[in-house]
């Protein structure tokens, strides 16, 4: 019987046992080559660690079967899976994606437009017919999108972004860093990729960087030439990053419950907060992309959210500097909450507001994470 529960899913991790010796983890492979046997053949299909490992195996089909996936891979980084997927795009051809996007996504996009002449068309998240403008049919080679947009949250509706870029022969990639196949399986709603940032939620424990891609068509050429580039590019993860990736993957469904439950009560809590201009919340029903959040997010809004601090660059920052359970780092979904000024560490012409606090929300008791937010804001 296989479970079809991915809550089950991930607890088991596809009850893995090692062969050799029952053990109920996996074993780690640190061999970067493989000897052959007596016919000169692969004995477990491995040549060369910087093409596959063993260790790999066992996150890849968890992975797999998690996304729905023909097939999946994990890579060194998210960095090195949105790579990937970018580089397949041919010069002379267009990338459709958001204006506010994820910036290492965008410093990828913006050096591929002047080192390798592939044109760039912005769109504004969550208008869908901005989204149409920006995609050419016969021009536009592939659709980016995150679904709730870091870090302003605006939400984008996956299934109209792969109707809209199916129609202009392009495909649709999903950045689905902050919402896990837990509670939205882009593949299931039209998309052609799947990419993760599997340090941040699949992780989960701010131990390992690592990333992951999955498709729906194992056989085509973008996804043949993405699977290629991880090797030639060497974007393999470690074999020991592999197997931290799925002993935190294993816990992943409890702590998304936990953070997305914790994120809902603090965006409600501080939601008409006489310091704050506001608090950017998917979960949050005044929020414009709720209704579509609602559908596409089955499973919980996620640990992610973004607080609008009354007053300017130096006010938003201080509050970041004196919360004091709430840890002033970048990243996000681990178990730990961690708060950012993200205007400080974008580039100077980053769109995102300098009065922007991000906060990735974690699994503490969440009167604690509030307490401490009050205090910071300066009204206790
Ligand atoms: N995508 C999103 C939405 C991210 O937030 C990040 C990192 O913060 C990445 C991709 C890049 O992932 P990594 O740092 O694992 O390379």
């Amino acid at each position: 019987m296989t479970a079809t529960d991915p809550r089950t899913l991930l607890a088991q991790a596809l009850h893995y046992t090692d062969p050799a010796t029952g053990a109920v983890t996996p074993p780690i492979h640190m061999a970067s080559t493989y000897a052959r046997d007596a016919e000169y053949g692969l004995v477990a299909g491995a040549s060369y660690s910087r093409a596959d490992n063993p260790t790999y195996l066992a996150v890849e089909r968890v992975i797999r079967e998690l996304d729905q996936a023909a097939e999946s891979l994990v890579l060194s980084s998210g960095m090195a899976a949105i790579a990937c997927v970018l580089e397949t795009v041919p010069t002379g051809k267009r990338v459709a994606a958001p204006s506010v996007l994820y910036h290492g996504t965008m410093e990828f996009l913006q050096g591929l437009s002047i080192h390798r002449g592939v044109g760039l068309d912005f769109f504004e998240a969550g208008d869908q017919a901005s989204l149409e403008a920006a995609i050419t049919p016969g021009e536009t080679d592939l659709v980016w999108i995150e679904p709730i947009v870091n870090p302003t949250w605006a939400v984008i509706d996956i299934a109209q972004a792969a109707e809209a870029a199916h129609a202009a022969g392009a495909h649709l990639a999903v950045d689905a860093t902050c919402t896990p196949a837990l509670t939205t399986r882009p593949l299931e709603l039209g998309a052609d990729i799947a990419v993760q940032s599997a340090t941040k939620y699949l992780g989960g424990h701010s131990d390992v960087v690592a990333g992951a891609l999955s498709t729906a068509d194992a056989a085509g050429p973008r996804w043949t030439r993405a699977k290629r580039l991880r090797s030639l590019a060497g974007g393999v993860l470690g074999p020991m990053e592999a197997w931290l990736l799925l002993r935190g993957m294993r816990t992943l469904a409890l702590r998304w419950e936990r953070a997305c439950d914790n994120a809902l009560a603090l965006a409600r809590h501080f939601e008409g907060h006489a310091a704050l201009d506001g608090v950017l919340y998917p979960g949050l029903q005044s929020h414009p992309g709720h209704a579509v959040a609602a559908r596409q997010m089955t499973a919980g809004f996620g640990g992610m959210l973004s607080l609008m601090v009354k007053g300017d660059f130096a006010a938003a920052q201080a509050v970041a500097t004196r919360t004091k359970l709430i840890l002033p780092a970048t990243s996000l979904g681990g178990v730990e909450s961690l708060i950012e000024h993200r205007k400080a560490i974008e580039p100077p012409d980053s769109p995102v507001p300098d009065n922007l606090l991000r906060l990735s929300i974690g699994i503490e008791a969440v009167e604690d994470l509030i307490a401490d937010l009050e205090q910071a804001l300066g009204l206790r």
